[in-house]
């Protein structure tokens, strides 16, 4: 687990004062202590800690102020705390409470449901209709994964700052056509006042990013992993000599395996000026013919629209080489991997030990804190600031 989770402390003698009258629809700023007050608690030190009994003077109703630690539930925020991360780590809500009461921490399994949901609840922005306030980036990545739920898949879009890798949102997807990812990311974008859209090789992001009229950064590896196949397939045809397709364009098998090659080749080296190339060879395969229904795609009509689906995706694919910062700085590697590694580290990992989430807001609040806490693992994630 690649997270650091800092647990709450109980510190019996720390309280801090009332600021508030805790009474809705009350503006009272001013109470008097009445009394010193015991609550039993369960937590792995303290039986009982002292609470503090106000009074408020606007209005005189009276409330408690509990030390540091400790709120208004039975178990102390500590052992909240140690709820969450044991479940985080990948026990069953069971299993924590098993863990715990052999610790001599007696608490139920639906408290640590409750503790677990009330603090993912508690995770700033992480979704779409509510993102970090404030937060700006240049380039936004995204990517679409699924996960079981209730027997049925639940579609997900992540959508992360493709500088620095921080995890903006996670929210469930009604599907992933053009239209529905567009109605999910097109506010995303705004929002972050991003130019540049970073996403894989599929048409519906290429659509966003063409009807917003942002740059794209389409993710090499994919691009290239999917022409290696490509290519390594239709160079087994050509020479295996079975496809009389070249021969009516008048193409020797020799200046075909040449022309795949060079793509294979190009894809790698990804040199922006080299987008003219991959037209002349596109001219080259042009005029081959679509089969007609209902017979296989031939090598020379495969191999035009290969070459010109590189040709056209040419500029999203060499986009990261040429857009830099004010001082000269590349600002993305031209992968999609900040969203890989997200859906893998905060999406799945806890999700790989279980069976599914039975509820769909329980997988967006488990994500979004897993994520959350992934995003604070250099100075660690204080779960008090959640659980207070
Ligand atoms: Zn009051």
């Amino acid at each position: 687990m690649r997270l650091k989770l800092l647990l709450p402390d109980v510190k019996t003698a720390e309280f801090s004062q009332p600021k508030q009258c805790p009474r809705t629809g009350c503006a009272g700023k001013r109470f008097y202590p009445r009394q010193m007050v015991g609550k039993k608690i369960v937590d792995t030190q303290y039986k009982e800690v002292s609470a503090w009994r106000y009074q408020c003077a606007k209005c005189g109703c009276t409330f408690r102020v509990y030390p540091k630690g400790v709120n208004h539930k039975q178990t102390s925020m500590r052992v909240q705390g140690m709820a969450v991360m044991l479940y985080i780590l990948g026990l069953s809500y069971g299993a924590v409470e098993l863990v715990l009461v052999s610790l001599g921490v007696g608490i139920g399994k639906t408290s640590v449901y409750r503790a677990v949901q009330s603090t993912a609840e508690k995770v700033p922005g992480m979704k779409q209709k509510n993102l970090l306030t404030g937060y700006k980036t240049k380039a936004v990545g995204a990517d679409v994964t699924s996960v079981r739920c209730n027997g049925k898949w639940v579609q997900l879009g992540i959508s992360v700052d493709a500088v620095n890798g921080m995890v903006l949102s996670i929210d469930k997807l009604p599907g992933e056509d053009a239209e529905q990812l567009k109605a999910w990311l097109v506010p995303i974008l705004d929002a972050m006042d991003a130019d540049v859209l970073v996403t894989d090789d599929a048409d519906g992001f290429k659509k966003v990013s063409d009807e917003t009229g942002r740059s794209q950064q389409v993710c090499k590896s994919h691009v290239a992993r999917n022409t290696d196949t490509l290519v390594d397939e239709l160079s087994a045809w050509i020479a295996s000599n079975q496809d009389r397709s070249l021969e009516v364009l008048g193409i020797s098998p020799e200046q075909a395996l040449l022309d795949l090659s060079k793509l294979k080749e190009m894809i790698h080296t990804r040199i922006p000026e080299e987008q003219s190339l991959l037209e002349a060879m596109y001219l080259r395969y042009a005029n081959a013919r679509k089969p007609s229904i209902g017979n296989k795609h031939d090598v020379a009509y495969r191999m035009r629209n290969l070459f010109m689906d590189r040709w056209n995706l040419w500029p999203r694919l060499t986009f990261y080489r040429t857009w830099r910062d004010e001082y000269g700085h590349r600002m993305i590697d031209g992968t999609n991997n900040h969203c890989e590694r997200s859906i893998g580290w905060w999406i799945k990992e806890r999700y790989r030990s279980m069976r599914g989430y039975k509820r769909e807001q329980s997988v967006l609040n488990v994500s979004r804190l897993i994520a959350f806490a992934g995003s604070r693992r250099a100075r660690g994630l204080n779960l008090a600031d959640l659980i207070a």
